[in-house]
């Protein structure tokens, strides 16, 4: 018998102190109805809730956890960290460490600032592409995210599209003047902007492999594309790799898809579950950075001994070559059995995927932005959600989230987690 009494209580709880009772939105489950179930430990691929309920996890705290809940080793990396202080406003040795492992696999990153998260890490890539170019209008695409700096929470994706705020009060509409919006995986709305705004545009900032709609992998030419047009228009491009860093490959987009962007914003994997951000690129433009440069960022925490500490055994254990394979032919292997039930129950259903992420759409049509995306019914989601939930399986509650995979994400996890989705969507049809 599946019971949630006690997460209901600390929900009750939560919503007299805290704004919807959470401190991130997307947590209290208005996109898929139901009350959110309050988390209480993690191992490997499994979480279990206050009510005693286990479930294999896709969430994965939104992907960071690319070696699965509680890794032995990160959890030693981070007490041993811990037990030496906890920060320290100085320089540390890891510090250095985590920056070159990262150089090592990503060819855009020639110097990395570390910052406190992949919000922190945006804002300060468009302010220095900003100064080093001396324009001020960036371009980005609809549906994609890029975190909340004000200048980004216009048409962007998962949090914001499925709460329905079209544009959000208190960002000023000056602010929002400075954001040219264009769709996704489409070249020629980039050139029509860089044309209408010559001279004006300081960067184009993309998610490289689009995740915050759902995963929409990028069309044959559409980077290669952006990085000609940037170009020839003196327009920096940014690649936000937060999400997909590590994940679509273990070098991240501009790895798998050969194309190296001016300057790579990062966060989730990098920290392995604790809080963290980076921004990195070309050294010509890093050097513009203070102390370096006149381009103030600053961080009391940034570097933090115990992230940095998370970060690193994080990404020694998880990309190395075979074990990250191991995670994408898994992740492979879910997908393809997803869609074979999905097949044999006449749901129409699309699943798309790169690396070690992947999402679901219930919908006829190929998902390859988010006009094509938001088709998809997401009322039925909701129900698969939450009939998801008693059959042991957490998926992130949104039809705009990824799917995360991890090592710890074995046969036995896909198994459960295959059988659990072809009587959630019988419920579903049923419901
Ligand atoms: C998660 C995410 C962010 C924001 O990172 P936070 O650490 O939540 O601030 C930015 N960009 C992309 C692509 C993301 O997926």
């Amino acid at each position: 018998m599946y019971t949630h009494t006690r997460s209901d209580a600390l929900f009750t709880a939560a919503r007299a102190c805290m704004p919807g009772g959470v401190s991130s939105p997307v947590r209290a489950y208005k996109a898929v109805g139901g009350s959110p179930v309050f988390i209480e430990r993690g191992s490997g691929a499994w979480i279990q809730d206050v009510d005693g309920n286990r479930y294999v996890d896709y969430v994965l705290s939104y992907g960071p956890l690319l070696v699965g809940h509680a890794h032995k080793e990160v959890v030693a990396a981070i007490s041993a960290a811990a037990a030496k202080g906890t920060s320290f406003g100085a320089c540390t040795e890891g510090e250095a460490q985590l920056v070159q492992k990262v150089q090592s696999v990503m060819p855009g990153v020639e110097r990395l600032r570390l910052v406190n998260s992949g919000t922190e890490a945006v804002m300060s890539a468009l302010r220095l592409a900003r100064a080093f170019t001396g324009r001020s209008k960036i371009i980005k695409c609809v549906g994609n995210y890029h975190g909340h700096a004000d200048c980004l929470l216009v048409e962007a994706g998962s949090g914001v599209a499925t709460l329905g705020l079209p544009d959000c009060p208190g960002v000023p509409r000056s602010t929002a003047e400075n954001t040219l919006v264009v769709p996704f995986n489409d070249i020629s709305a980039v050139e029509q902007a860089l044309n209408a705004h010559a001279g004006e545009v300081a960067a184009m900032i993309v998610e490289p492999v689009a995740g915050n709609m759902g995963v929409i992998p990028p069309v044959a030419g559409y980077l290669e594309g952006l990085r000609n047009v940037t170009q020839s228009h003196g327009v920096l491009l940014i690649f936000d790799e937060v999400m997909t860093g590590f994940r679509v490959h273990p070098g991240g987009a501009q790895t798998l898809y050969g194309i190296i962007p001016d300057l790579t914003t990062l966060g989730k994997v990098i920290g392995g579950g604790l809080p963290i951000g980076a921004y990195g690129g070309r050294a010509e433009i890093m050097a513009q950075i203070a102390p370096e440069g006149p381009v103030y960022q600053a961080g009391t925490l940034s570097g933090n001994p115990v992230a940095v500490q998370a970060g690193l055994a994080t990404l020694e254990i998880g990309i190395q070559g075979e074990v990250w394979e191991g995670v994408a032919s898994q992740t492979g292997s879910l997908m393809n059995e997803l869609s074979v039930i999905a097949k044999h129950k006449s749901v129409p259903m699309q699943i798309n995927g790169v690396g070690t992420m992947f999402s679901i759409f219930f919908t006829e049509m190929p998902v390859t932005d988010w006009e094509t995306a938001s088709s998809s019914d997401a009322d039925f989601f909701g129900k698969v959600f939450r009939a998801l939930l008693p059959g042991g399986v957490h998926l992130a509650p949104s039809q705009y989230e990824a799917w995360f995979m991890s090592i710890a994400h074995d046969t036995e996890a896909v198994a459960h987690t295959v059988d659990a989705f072809d009587r959630a969507l019988e419920i579903a049809l049923n419901d």
